[in-house]
């Protein structure tokens, strides 16, 4: 069986390198030592985020990502929620409305991602 790279620093790395990147180099987001990151194994989702009493959870899930395209995808979609959770806004992982889908289409146009996977 192969090795998996799916760890919880890995993604913290992730999270740090894609902190300098646009759009979130303009945007508003916690700092590395505010984000924990942790590995699920949940089978219904690919990621997930939450606040905790004072950190930011990204959530990311080795059953269902696999892929690194998929990981990083995941992470990205999770860091769009966390800029406005971040900001003050009332969201969950399940908010997808209008500010998201605008900031998510934008991170999509510059990846290059499928805005309809994203
Ligand atoms: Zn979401």
């Amino acid at each position: 069986m192969a090795e998996n790279f799916i760890r919880a620093e890995f993604i913290h790395a992730l999270y740090c390198a894609f902190l300098k990147a646009p759009p979130f180099n303009q945007l508003m987001m916690p700092e590395p030592d505010e984000v924990y990151c942790y590995i699920t194994d949940d089978k219904t989702i690919h990621g997930g985020m939450a606040k905790g009493r004072n950190h930011y959870q990204i959530h990311i899930s080795k059953a269902t990502c696999e892929h690194l395209n998929n990981v990083i995808m995941t992470l990205l979609h999770e860091m769009v929620h966390i800029h406005f959770l971040y900001r003050g806004d009332k969201v969950t992982f399940a908010t997808h409305d209008l500010k998201f889908k605008r900031l998510a289409n934008r991170v999509c146009k510059i990846y290059k991602f499928d805005k309809g996977t994203f």
